[in-house]
């Protein structure tokens, strides 16, 4: 049973719900994705796997970031406790509905859209926590370290198979791939996470970033997109 409750009986303010923009054109109105969990997938490219010194036989895995970790605006502050912050652009999943042990074939029908995100990465506390065999949350779970774009409804994109993915840092091309080489696909990433996890409504899925990741700074400038998805552009603030 879920512990519930509404605004009347609750000692603080209850958090303000974080939302994604759904992508509008023209005339339309513009809505809102709340945002329910945001799960991330980990060396989900055999490219990537092998930058970050693992075996490419290993299976993906999961994590997650605290759902208030979104951010669509165009400054994102540079992080405390890091030297060492990455960018990972990742083609972003939006569940429109839920489930458990959701097959492959299901799958899809549980997504409402799509987006491009940066599953930004404090390398240096990352390294240390693998180094220690130590939780990945002040890595990866900091405010702010799910800059994302607006949800394109599926409804409008289909559900892609293959699609250019790129991030560059102040114009310079750092990351190129195509989601097409993901180790597990979206069906396959819903149908995995949906035995660990009630998938609900809301949630968003990082389904894991290509080789390419590297090094950002203060007053950066970056830019990446997932063709025929959307982008994203940000900077990080100066100090
Ligand atoms: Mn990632």
């Amino acid at each position: 049973m879920r512990t519930t409750g509404n605004a009347q009986s609750c000692v603080i303010d209850p958090m303000a719900q974080p939302c994604v923009p759904v992508a509008v054109t023209t005339g339309e109105k513009r809505q809102n994705f709340p945002v329910h969990r945001i799960y991330c997938v980990g060396r989900n490219y055999a490219e990537h796997a092998r930058e970050m010194g693992a075996s490419d036989k290993e299976p993906p895995f999961f994590f997650s970031k605290p759902a208030d970790a979104v951010n669509t605006g165009r400054s994102m502050p540079y992080p405390p406790m890091t030297e060492n912050l990455h960018h990972e652009v990742e083609l972003v999943v939006a569940l429109g509905t839920g489930g458990r042990n959701v097959s492959t074939e299901d799958a899809l029908t549980l997504v409402y859209g799509y987006a491009v995100g940066v599953d930004l990465t404090r390398r240096d506390l990352q390294a240390a926590a693998k180094e220690k065999g130590r939780p990945w949350t002040t890595a990866k779970g900091f405010d702010h370290s799910a800059p994302i774009s607006a949800i394109l409804p599926a409804s409008r994109c289909a559900h892609p198979e293959s699609a250019a993915i790129t991030l560059a840092v102040n114009g310079e091309l750092r990351q190129q791939a195509d989601i097409r080489d993901m180790i597990w696909s979206v069906p396959e990433i819903i149908a995995e996470l949906s035995r660990y996890f009630e998938l609900m409504p809301g949630d968003l899925i990082f389904t894991g970033t290509p080789s390419g990741v590297s090094k950002l700074q203060r007053g950066d400038r970056i830019a990446c997109e997932v063709s025929g998805i959307g982008s994203l552009v940000f900077e990080l603030a100066g100090s």
